[in-house]
Formats: structure tokens, sequence, C-alpha cells
């Protein structure tokens, strides 16, 4: 009873598993075309790869047997004995790829190896050859895949529809193209080039692929073992996305799937994420072929790793690195004992009012307590020199300082206001001593916690004026951005934003408010439509604090100078100028203060 079955059900059967839609059938091409040493690349689709996916490369091609041979099942050139298996370094290896596809399409390849004069043309329908002829072709290989699974129709029915698939294609693509910044691809569609990517390196690539707007977001991580080398590239947190598609590893070349080490980084920058925000990463393993198993899915997308948790820690360790070395997790460990309390984010717990520092009898209207202005006293005069000026006069009052033990508990302030030294570093924190040791300012997050407090301020009293632009700027949005920002247009107008729709998804920014840096518009509203995206969900409920936050990581995104000396001391006024100053918007610390203590341990050896 039992038969064996004929090759071409055999073949339609493993096509089952090798081939589920266009995106499959391109990665075995593409991969094929990888191991065969192409450095140049053309994908060519119609209809999503409905119609025709075909794939050109310039590897070393194939003589007219191999041609042949090359579609029947378990023909590799790739291994000879079970033992290559543990050592393989080519994406293919199983012979089944073609054989699969050419048992549910109709594919026409034309290959021809550089050292031949003539190239080979074979044409197989349903696994079955129906012409096989010398041609004059460029050296190298084409593949033409046409009406995939014109003879499978439940196959057919399953796929897609043109855009999603097409979506899949791109993402095979960007996947080849991640590991391989050597090799040039095109890809075209319907007669249109969707990428043009020239042989480049890693970073390059990456750019290339995802957009100039990523640059300037990578961090890189590296570190070498015995084990393992990790190389790549972490986004930094304020570039997350909303999904995990940006996400890659790649293991010796070959893109994978791991929610293991995908843990590894999220527990890397987890204080560091927004909610629901996924880090951007790329990812690439390189370890001895023989600590890994490829063969572990059909479509080779899952790896097993022999020593996973070793190299858990190490991805842990590196993205922790990198991320530490770009002054994103603080560098010296604040979070270690003995470090000074800063409390955590109080979510539910109104902000308490700082004590005002003015003298509420002082009438300004009286003549004789009106305060003039006294010669000779510079910014740069120090504080305590300054107030001396004002020793006896009947309104000194106004001037004074707050008691200690009458500052809000919460704010980790020393008599900072006596002692004015300043010093910025690397344009990214303000020092300055306390009496407590020595005081760090987060310049972003302080600006972001001065600017939101203002946006805040205006969106709910709004009198802001409007400072107009001399050459408005146009700037034209995917739609879903363009009604996420029409929603918010009116509120922005209250703080003297001057943004109008313009037709066509695209938006004229007119004016900018006039108390604040002007931004370059485009900048700005991707700045502000990146944060309004993040917290779409919760824009109904508190809308101005939400705006008031877009707003303020927007404005306050843009800075990258050092300040002058006024302006490094009045921020770290107007800072301490705001009700919640030891927090950022977001709830994360402005500021730090490093101990006398933890100064003196460090110089006692
Ligand atoms: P595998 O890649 O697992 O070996 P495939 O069915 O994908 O199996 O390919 C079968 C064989 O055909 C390969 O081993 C290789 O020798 C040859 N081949 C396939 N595509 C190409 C190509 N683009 N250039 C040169 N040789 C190719
Ligand atoms: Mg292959």
């Amino acid at each position: 009873m039992i038969q064996l079955l004929p090759d071409h059900i055999a073949n339609q059967i493993a096509a089952g598993e090798v081939v589920q839609r266009p995106a499959s059938a391109l990665k075995e091409l593409l991969e094929n075309a990888i191991d065969a040493g192409a450095t140049n690349i053309t994908i060519v689709l119609s209809d999503a790869g409905r119609t025709l996916l075909q794939v050109v490369d310039n590897g070393c091609g194939m003589n007219g047997t191999d041609a042949r041979m090359a579609f029947e099942r378990h023909a590799t050139s790739k291994i000879r004995q079970l033992d290559d298996l543990n050592a393989i370094t080519t994406f293919g290896f199983r012979g089944e790829a073609l054989a699969s596809i050419a048992a549910v399409a109709e594919v026409t390849i034309k290959t021809r190896r550089q050292e031949d004069e003539t190239g080979t043309q074979v044409v197989i329908s349903a696994s079955e050859v129906t012409a096989q002829e010398p041609v004059a072709c460029a050296a190298g290989t084409s593949i033409a895949v046409r009406n995939l699974f014109f003879n499978v129709p439940a196959r057919r029915k399953f796929l897609k529809s043109d855009s999603v698939e097409l979506k899949n294609l791109v993402a095979e693509m960007q996947r080849v193209a991640l590991c391989h910044p050597g090799v040039a691809i095109t890809m075209q569609h319907n007669g249109t080039n969707l990428y043009n990517l020239p042989a480049a390196n890693l970073r390059q690539r990456i750019v290339a692929i995802m957009g100039k707007g990523i640059n300037q977001h990578l961090v890189t991580v590296q570190v070498d073992t015995s084990v393992v080398s990790i190389k790549g590239f972490i986004g930094k947190p304020e570039y997350v996305k909303r999904t995990a598609n940006e996400q890659f590893f790649f293991v010796n070349n070959r893109f994978f799937k791991s929610a293991y080490f995908q843990k590894a980084i999220y527990n890397a920058c987890q204080q560091l994420l927004p909610d629901k925000a996924y880090p951007v990463f790329f990812i690439y393993f390189e370890l001895s072929p023989d600590k890994i198993d490829v063969n572990i899915h059909p479509a080779k997308i899952e790896v097993k790793f022999e020593e996973e948790q070793i190299i858990f820690q190490m991805l842990y360790a590196a993205v922790r690195e990198a991320l530490g070395k770009f002054a994103i997790v603080p560098s010296i460990d604040f979070d270690t004992e003995g470090a000074p309390a800063i409390p955590a984010m109080r979510k539910n717990v109104p902000a308490t009012l700082p004590p005002l520092r003015i003298d509420p009898s002082f009438n300004p209207f009286e003549e004789d307590k009106k305060t003039k202005p006294l010669p000779g006293i510079s910014s740069g005069t120090s504080l305590k020199g300054w107030e001396k000026l004002y020793e006896g006069l009947s309104h000194s009052r106004q001037f004074e300082t707050i008691p200690e033990e009458k500052m809000p508990e919460q704010l980790p302030v020393g008599n900072f206001a006596t002692e004015r030294a300043i010093c910025q570093l690397k344009g990214k924190y303000i020092l300055t001593p306390v009496k407590s040791g020595c005081m760090i300012i987060d310049r972003r997050r302080a600006q972001q916690r001065i600017l939101y407090e203002r946006f805040l301020q205006n969106l709910t009293h709004p009198q802001q004026e409007t400072q107009q632009e001399i050459f408005p700027q146009t700037v034209t949005l995917p739609p879903v951005d363009y009604a996420l920002l029409e929603s918010v247009l009116d509120d922005l107008s209250q703080i003297g934003y001057d943004i109008r729709p313009f037709g066509n998804n695209t938006v004229v920014v007119n004016g900018q408010p006039a108390s604040f840096p002007a931004m370059d518009a485009a900048q700005l509203i991707e700045e502000l439509l990146y944060t309004l995206h993040e917290n779409a969900a919760g824009l109904k409920t508190q809308r101005h604090e939400k705006l008031a936050l877009s707003l303020a990581k927007a404005a306050a995104g843009t800075s990258g100078e050092p300040l002058n000396m006024f302006e490094a001391q009045a921020l770290v006024d107007n800072l301490f100028a705001c009700k919640e100053p030891a927090l950022s918007p977001e709830g994360k610390p402005t500021l730090q203060i490093i101990t006398m203590e933890e100064i003196d341990k460090r110089f006692l050896k």
C-alpha cells in the first residue's frame, strides 16, 4: 500500500514549509545570491511579487549541469557530509529552496560563470523542466519567479493585500541588506525604484535604509570576548519606536529573532524607556559556527546558542556600557549605596509650592522703597557680595535667601545661591558647588523642566505673542501624523504657534512664540509629532500636560552648543524657580549631588 510520493508532489509539500509568501521566496533567492559571492544584487518585483519576483546577481554563476541540478531536491553545493553542518557559514545548506520555489511557480534561470563563454537558461514550471538551452547573458545568475502559487490556489488565496506583501518583501530585503553593507542592492516595484543601496559601511547602510534621522541617535555597542564578539548600534532612549520593527539581531551575518536577547537589551535600558516604547537596535554576534544551531527552524529564523546565558550577560553589559559612555546612563552609578536620595517620580502627590522669595509687604509704588538699579553690579558678581550692597536697605528682605530648614525637603538644594561658580561639562552638564558637595545638573532635562512649566502656564493663561516667520516653511506629513497634528493646532495657536493646514497633508509654519527660541519648522514638527505619538493615548485626558511635555521636549532637544556663563547661570536660576526643579517633566532626575564624603572617599587612597 505504501508508495513513494512523486517528486513534484514532495516538492510541493516541502514548498509549504519554505515558501509561504513572496517574501519567503525572496529571502531564499537573496541568500543564494549572497552565498554565490555577489557584490551587486537587483530585485525586480511586480504586484508585490505575485506576478514577478526576480533576483539578478553578479555572483559565481553555474555551469549548465549545475543550473539544472540546482532545482533538484536536496541539491546543494554547500554541504557534503554531516560534519559540515556544524561549520555552516553559508545561508543555505538544505538544498530545497529552488526545488520548492520551482514546484509552485514558473521559474526562468539564466546563469553564466565568469570563465564560460555562454550561459545557460532553464525554464521550469511546477517542477517540470520545459526548456534548457545555451544563452548569452551576463556573468552571474538571474532567477525570475513568475505567477507564484499559480498551481496552489489555496496558498494564493492566503496572500494578503499588495501593501502587506510588499512590506514583507521590503523587510526581507532589509534583513539581508543590514548584514551585508558591502553588497549594493537595488529594489524595484512596478517600475519604480524603492531602494538604491550603494555598497557602504554598516552605519551608512543603516542610515540608507532607516532614513537620515536615525544617524544622530545611534550609539555604538561593542564587546569582544573569547566566547562571542558583539557589535552594532543601539538607539538612544529618546529615539524609541512604537513597534519592535526596528530591532535586528544577526549572528554570523544571519538575521534571527530572539525574545531572550531582546530581554537583555530591555533590561539594560529599562529605566530609560518610556512606557510601551521599543528601543531600536542593530546587534551583530560573531562566534564559532559550532556554538550555534541554525537548523532548528525551517526558515532558519531562530537560532540556538550553546552559551546563551553568558551571551545574555555580555549583551546586557555591552548595552549598559554603550549607553553609559554616552552619558545616557549616569556614568557614576548614582543608584549605588550611599548616594544621595533623589526622590522618584511622585505621581499622585501634589506639587508643593516653593516658599516665596518676596516680601509680601513690599510695595514698589511707595516712592521711598522703590528699587533703583545700583551701579557696578554685573551678573558675574557673587550673590553674597551682591546682597551686601543691600545691607541696611529697608526692602532687603526681598532678596533674603531661604533658611535651609524651610527648603521643601524634596529639593536637594544646598546654599548654592551663595556660591556661584559654575562650570559646564561637554555642553551636557552644569556643575556647581553646593553645601553638601557638587551638584550636577542635566542641562537638557533642566531645560525641559523650565520649558514645560512655561508652556503649561501659557496653555492655561494664553497671552502669547507670535513672532511671524519671514519665510514660512511648509512641512508635508504622512496622513496619520497630519491628523494628529491637526488635532492640536488650536492649542498650539494659544501658545503662539501659528501653524495652519495647507491641504494635501501639508502644514505651513507661519510663526512661533516670541518668547521661546525659534526652531527649524521641520524639526519642530518632527519632534512634536514624535512625542505626541508617544503620548497619543493620554492626550485627551491631560491634554495640556501632554502638549506642554511634547513642546518642552521638542524645544529642549535642539540645543547642542555650550551655554555662555550668563545662560548657564540663568538656567540654574530658572530651574530653581520651577515648581519641581529636581525632576524633569517625565519624572527623571534633573540633577544629582555627589556628596563631599563621596569625593573625600575617592581621595583616601
Ligand atoms: P541551498 O542554498 O540550501 O544549497 P538552494 O535550493 O537554495 O539550496 O540552491 C541549490 C544550489 O544552487 C546551491 O547550493 C548553489 O550551488 C546553487 N545556486 C542557487 N542559487 C545560486 C546563485 N544565485 N548563484 C550561484 N549558484 C546558485
Ligand atoms: Mg539557498
